[in-house]
């Protein structure tokens, strides 16, 4: 069978040390890679060319929150009560694999709200057989993927580690927020680790354990959802496959601009239209063309649970298809909401109106007598509890969780009274909805990478583009002697005190050093020979043209 691109691309990372799976001393773990050299470099430029198109540009920030929380952070975020996977177990040797993952290979497509009894039936009606045993018998059940662990030496202190790293920018938002001068909207990113115990990985870098994410939280006052940005990515036109093509099956997409998809309704905040057309334009800048990227909205059953609308924007690779590099979400108030109800920070911020209005309201006070005559001796305390809680507050925490819940004590909507009124305001309190654009970065090494790799005359190039290529130049003396190695070192020090990464090799013939450059990425490779010595020239080939250009030595790092 043909080899294909996805696999001479994992194949060349290994050679050549952009990645590879770790422990493999000892026979590997699944789901966790190490970068080499020349993929921490290939990572480190991504990100920086991510930060200047997403950070800089517009003046959000960035923060650095822990890899580790605590139970409650986690179970306030809805995360232990769904961030879960389908585990299908052979009832014969016990292995374990994703139910959904299985049934795809045997083309039946299930979504990620089938109910797990579904899931069982579906596996042992189709004879799914276990790729380990080839015995079909199973049993499906839910498999939390958060890493769990102590923190400290209590073993009911229970803590995970991130399975995002969003949560650090919504737990800490107040702080945030108010260490920036209360600036709304305000984007907020964080790019680091996440964890997810995945149940059987066995995709390469495309299903790790452990991974990198990028996510910019875009925190906007939902009062004034207009992005000022739109008219920026008018040129961009996005391949859109919404709700209601992806329900019918149809893979035809839409070709939109943000601004269009929004018009017609496709997306429908428009910051989240505007952060997916500028992650389709960074992907093009890592050299991914655009007929390669495609937007495909997950249905409601399939959203994470935060979700009013997710894009996944995908990738085309040759092996599996489309993949998704990065998730678009307009994750509303939720997860602020969440926090403010368990925890101790309210997450509300205020607006100065630019005119005063009118806004009705809703009051609720307690009904005193009905009390009384239910609590008996408790009844004072009740009521110095409920006073700590002004009549707006209770009116809209009986509106969200139907309840008030004191000291020991819950007192449901019948205890209170609750009265309309109108009044005129001047500031407003709102808990701000976010858009997230939430990009995983060993995915976007591999597309970068497969996009970037071509074959010519039985040699490998990788295109990459010469913002992210690991090197930029390479010195290469002709012969290792007659003062031709003294004069390349000459260089080759000069270009790295400029800070530009630069490899130096005089192993071999030109032409095998010429492939193992071009098969990295090197954009420029720079020869040292004969009529250096007399003129201060060199040869600067390009990696993707093999044209050779006479230069002189000071012009070098313009070419
Ligand atoms: P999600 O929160 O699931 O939308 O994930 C956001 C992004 O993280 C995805 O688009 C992927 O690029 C990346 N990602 C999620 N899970 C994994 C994983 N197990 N291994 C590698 N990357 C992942």
């Amino acid at each position: 069978m043909k080899e294909s691109l996805t696999d001479k691309v994992t194949s060349l990372a290994k050679r050549r040390g952009f990645y590879w799976q770790a422990y493999e001393a000892y026979g590997g773990v699944g789901g966790f890679y190490v970068l080499g050299d020349l993929g921490t470099k290939l990572k480190d430029n991504i990100v920086r060319l991510w930060k200047k198109m997403f950070l800089d540009k517009y003046g959000f920030i960035e923060i650095e929150s822990p890899t580790i929380g605590p139970y409650v952070v986690f179970e306030a975020s809805g995360h232990v009560g769904s961030f879960k996977d389908a585990m299908s177990e052979c009832l014969k040797c016990h292995n374990k694999y994703r139910a959904d993952h299985l049934l795809a290979e045997q083309g039946i497509q299930v979504s990620e709200s089938t109910r797990l009894d579904v899931l069982e039936h579906l596996m042992n009606e189709n004879k799914i057989l276990c790729p380990e045993c080839r015995q079909s018998s199973w049993r499906v059940t839910a498999f939390l993927t958060m890493f769990q662990t102590n923190i400290g030496p209590y073993s009911e202190n229970i803590g995970f580690l991130r399975p995002e790293t969003a949560q650090g920018m919504f737990v800490e938002f107040k702080q945030i927020y108010e260490s920036n001068r209360g600036k709304m909207p305000l984007g907020v990113a964080q790019i680091g680790k996440a964890y997810r115990n995945e149940i059987s990985p066995r995709q390469g870098l495309i299903r790790l354990r452990e991974f990198s994410q990028i996510e910019l939280e875009f925190f906007f006052n939902p009062n004034n959802n207009s992005c000022e940005y739109l008219h920026q990515v008018d040129d961009i036109k996005m391949n859109i496959l919404d709700e209601k093509k992806v329900a019918r099956g149809d893979e035809i997409p839409y070709r939109l601009s943000a601004k269009e998809a929004i018009d017609k309704g496709y997306i429908i905040q428009p910051w989240l239209a505007f952060f997916m057309a500028l992650s389709q334009k960074f992907l093009n800048e890592l050299g991914v063309k655009s007929e390669f990227q495609r937007f495909k909205a997950k249905l409601e059953g399939e959203r994470a649970h935060y979700s009013a609308q997710t894009y996944d924007q995908e990738v085309l690779t040759e092996k599996y298809g489309w993949i998704e590099v990065a998730g678009h979400a307009y994750r509303q108030d939720y997860d602020l909401k969440s926090h403010t109800l368990k925890g101790s920070i309210d997450m509300y911020v205020v607006e100065e109106l630019k005119e005063p209005m009118r806004e009705k309201k809703t009051l609720a006070y307690v009904n005193s007598k009905r009390v009384k005559d239910e609590f008996n001796g408790k009844a004072s305390e009740i009521f110095v509890e409920i006073s700590k809680y002004d009549p707006k507050t209770l009116a809209q925490k009986l509106n969200e969780v139907g309840k008030i819940e004191l000291e020991g004590v819950v007192l449901g909507r019948e205890y209170f009274t609750l009265k309309e009124v109108e009044e005129t305001i001047s500031t407003r309190k709102f808990i701000p909805h976010v858009v997230e654009p939430s990009f995983g970065i060993e995915r976007i090494i591999c597309a970068t990478l497969e996009h970037a790799y071509s074959e010519r005359e039985n040699r490998v190039i990788l295109s990459l583009k010469e913002d992210i290529a690991p090197y930029k130049f390479a010195v290469f003396p002709l012969v290792k002697k007659d003062g031709l190695d003294e004069k390349a070192k000459e260089v080759f020090n000069m270009i790295k005190a400029e800070g530009i990464s630069v490899l130096y090799d005089d192993d071999g013939s030109i032409g095998r050093r010429y492939a193992r450059v071009d098969e990295i990425g090197v954009p420029n490779a720079i020869t040292i020979d004969y009529q250096t010595l007399e003129d201060d020239t060199v040869t600067v080939r390009k990696r993707d043209t093999w044209d050779q250009n006479r230069v002189k030595i000071s012009e070098v790092l313009k070419t």
